[in-house]
Formats: structure tokens, C-alpha cells, sequence
């Protein structure tokens, strides 16, 4: 299950802890179905950027 952090907005899959892999505050929910769509548009993206970059080096 996807979550997101109400202080920095990072999206994240769950992990053990209940606080933000990212600012480490304890304001995580449940990720909307649009904040699901972002995270998996934004792993797309990170593809694309590491494929790039691959391409380049
Ligand atoms: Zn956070």
C-alpha cells in the first residue's frame, strides 16, 4: 500500500515504521488514488531519467 506524509508530501510504500522515510515526521495517510497515480508516473519518469543518463555515460 502506497502512503503519503501530510509535512513534506513524499509518497512512499509502506515500511515498518509510522513515521516519513523522508522527514521522518509521524503525518503519514493512505495516498489518494491521484497521489498513486503521481507516485507511478514519477517512477516512470525516474526510468527514463536513469535510462538517459545511462545512455549518456
Ligand atoms: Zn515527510
Amino acid at each position: 500500500m502506497l502512503y503519503a506524509c501530510d509535512n513534506c508530501h513524499y509518497l512512499f510504500l509502506r515500511t515498518s515504521e509510522d513515521t516519513c522515510p523522508d522527514c521522518g515526521k509521524a503525518m503519514i495517510r493512505p495516498a489518494t488514488s491521484e497521489e498513486q497515480e503521481e507516485y507511478k508516473n514519477r517512477e516512470n519518469e525516474n526510468l527514463w531519467t536513469e535510462d538517459s543518463n545511462s545512455c549518456r555515460v
